[in-house]
């Protein structure tokens, strides 16, 4: 039996286990993939305050080795429902069923598809959602970012520094990301912009070999030569499954308040799966300090109720 089992092991999720670890409560930390969640897909972190940039790797190995110095016990494997028995909390979960007294769901969001043919069947042949992890494969070549958020403008700018050529397709003629990155992409010779284009299809052989797109004033379609293809056009929330009591705004996240409280007493959110103005790693960590804090205070009221 957990005090607190906390499910996602980024920022959100690892800020939470420290500090109900250093609160001295029992916590298993449940990670269904890298620990680091999608900072490990960052290639330079700049606004975490009083860190000198840094990659979204180092800054996940940093995170973890905090969280492993307070023997925090980890597991790995996905929540797929949580269940209230009336005084404690089964988490079924993809490696068996966790018996636990509160949950913290910091289990972050999935990377939004494109759904146009071609992205499925050259997925790993030349359709990537990580600039960082398959750069690389595609050094000295020409490649193609969707997206006009903050990743994809991150994601422009790493390539631009390994690839010959990269073309940053975007559906709108304004960036949605921060001007200070779409002024560097601008400045960029070799990043090549196709504003109000939207991706229409995928082809090649064995791996990608073009990228078609179409112009949304004019309708014109223009072909892109490209080796490589990765998607940046945002995320989304995975929370319908856990309970259909967990409150859900519009779009799937979470709704709590400001003590990331959810709608069900002794279940808690933090970090990018809940509903929030702002998602930043800094926002992030904080959401696991507040929901840490929360459940503890769930918990010592329980304590002394019973
Ligand atoms: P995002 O901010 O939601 O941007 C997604 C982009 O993809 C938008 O420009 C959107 O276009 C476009 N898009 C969405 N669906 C599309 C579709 N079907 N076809 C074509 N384009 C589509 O996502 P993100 O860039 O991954 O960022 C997610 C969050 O992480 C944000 O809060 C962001 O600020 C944060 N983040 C921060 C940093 C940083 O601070 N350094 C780095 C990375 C991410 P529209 O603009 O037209 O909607």
């Amino acid at each position: 039996m957990y005090d607190i089992l906390i499910v996602g092991s980024g920022p959100a999720g690892m800020s939470a286990a420290i500090y109900a670890r250093r609160a001295g409560y029992r916590v298993l930390l449940l990670e269904s993939g890298i620990p680091g969640g999608q900072i490990v897909n960052t290639p330079e972190v700049e606004n975490y305050p009083a860190l000198a940039p840094i990659s979204g790797w180092e800054l996940a190995q940093q995170f973890t080795r905090q969280v492993k110095a307070l023997d925090t016990e980890t597991c790995r494997g996905s929540a797929t429902a949580i269940e209230n028995t009336g005084t404690f909390f089964t988490v079924h979960t993809t490696v068996g069923d966790i018996p636990t007294r509160s949950v913290i769901l910091a289990n972050g969001v999935h990377r939004r598809k494109l759904h146009i043919p071609g992205e499925q069947t050259y997925l790993g042949h030349g359709v990537s959602f990580c600039a960082t992890c398959d750069g690389s494969f595609f050094r000295g070549r020409d490649v193609a970012v969707v997206g006009g958020g903050n990743t994809a403008l991150e994601d422009a700018l790493y390539l631009s520094r390994l690839c010959r050529q990269v073309h940053l397709v975007h559906r709108r003629s304004d960036f949605r990301g921060q001007k200070l990155l779409s002024d560097r992409v601008a400045a960029m010779p070799n990043i090549h912009l196709h504003l109000e284009n939207i991706p229409l299809g995928i082809s090649g052989g064995h791996a990608v070999d073009t990228l078609i797109i179409q112009n949304i004033t004019d309708n014109t379609p223009s072909v892109l030569s490209v080796s490589g293809i990765f998607v940046a056009i945002g995320s989304e929330a995975g929370n319908r499954d856990f309970s259909p009591a967990l409150a859900l705004d519009q779009n799937g996240y979470l709704l709590t308040d400001e003590a990331c409280r959810t709608n069900l007493p002794g279940i808690f959110a933090a970090g990018d799966t809940r509903s929030k103005p702002l998602r930043q790693i800094v926002t992030a960590a904080s959401d696991g300090a507040i929901a840490a804090s929360s459940a503890a205070e769930w918990l010592d009221r329980q304590r002394d109720s019973h």
